[in-house]
């Protein structure tokens, strides 16, 4: 029997980078999956590309930023599967602007994106795992950028620190029902997020210790660490996957 048989998680953003190498290590570890994003395409992809290889997956159009869309999400993994064990709340955007330049719109969109869907994933689904009587994990997708400032990100520097102390206080609430809550703060992983522009992603990858973007399998693999019950003592903290960005200082 593989280490999370039977155990029911849902990945938002599941259909691209770090997301789908998540889905891709937790299924090969038996874990139903609801493989959650806008690109229902790139959803139904990825969940075809698991059930091929079989593991059990359905796809599931939502836009994070609305709450009663994931409460929907929620329901759905519930009748598809049976129950709830987990959430990896992990589907974001950025948005780099100046800071006098960062209207309402852009800050606004980013904080909806990037944070209040962790608030919704986290809301929605721990009350449908109490509900169920249902223990697990949440794991919360936050950043570099939650602990350290970046030039034109106001916006989502803002939204990844929320999503570091969302996940303690979530963690500090959630115990007493057998939910732990835990995060994990990427460094510069190489996903489309990133774009197309060769240089600047780059000189983003020399900002590590080893001098080259992080590949979002090594992200993936705490993530599916971070589900297994060999995490379970690691509660409320958020792990970097940073190739050791938050230890130096470059310049
Ligand atoms: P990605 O662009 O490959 O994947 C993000 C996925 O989220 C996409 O499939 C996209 O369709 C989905 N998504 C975006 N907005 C959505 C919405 N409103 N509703 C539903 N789905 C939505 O990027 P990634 O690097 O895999 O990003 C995953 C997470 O990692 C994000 O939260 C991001 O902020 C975080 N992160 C990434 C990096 C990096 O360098 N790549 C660094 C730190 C943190």
């Amino acid at each position: 029997m593989a280490e999370l048989d039977g155990k029911v998680i849902i990945i938002t953003g599941g259909a691209s980078g770090i997301g789908k190498q998540a889905a891709l290590q937790l299924s090969a570890k038996g874990a139903s999956l609801v493989i959650a994003d806008y690109n229902l395409d790139g959803a139904n992809a990825v969940a075809a590309e698991l059930e091929a290889a079989g593991g059990k997956a359905a796809a599931f159009k939502v836009d994070v930023s609305k709450g009663e869309e994931v409460k929907a999400l929620v329901d759905f993994a519930v009748e598809k599967f049976g129950t709830l064990n987990g959430i990896f709340n992990n589907a974001g955007i950025g948005l780099v602007k100046p800071f006098l330049e960062m209207d309402p719109e852009s800050y606004h969109r980013v904080i909806d994106v990037d944070q209040h869907s962790v608030y919704y994933g986290m809301y929605y689904g721990a009350k449908k795992m109490v509900e169920l009587g249902a223990t697990g994990t949440i794991v919360n997708t936050a950043s570099i950028y939650g602990t350290a400032a970046a030039m034109g990100s106001f916006n989502y520097n803002a939204a990844k620190a929320a999503v570091v102390m969302m996940s303690k206080s979530g963690a500090l609430e959630l115990a007493e029902y057998g939910i732990r809550v835990v995060g994990v703060a990427p460094g510069f992983i190489n996903t489309p997020i990133l774009g197309n522009d060769e240089a600047m992603k780059s000189a983003l990858g020399a900002q590590h210790m080893r001098g080259q973007l992080i590949q979002p399998e090594k992200v993936a693999s705490v993530v599916t660490f971070l589900f297994s019950d060999g995490a379970s003592a690691i509660n409320g903290q958020t792990i970097p996957v940073d190739d050791g960005f938050l230890s130096f200082k470059t310049k």
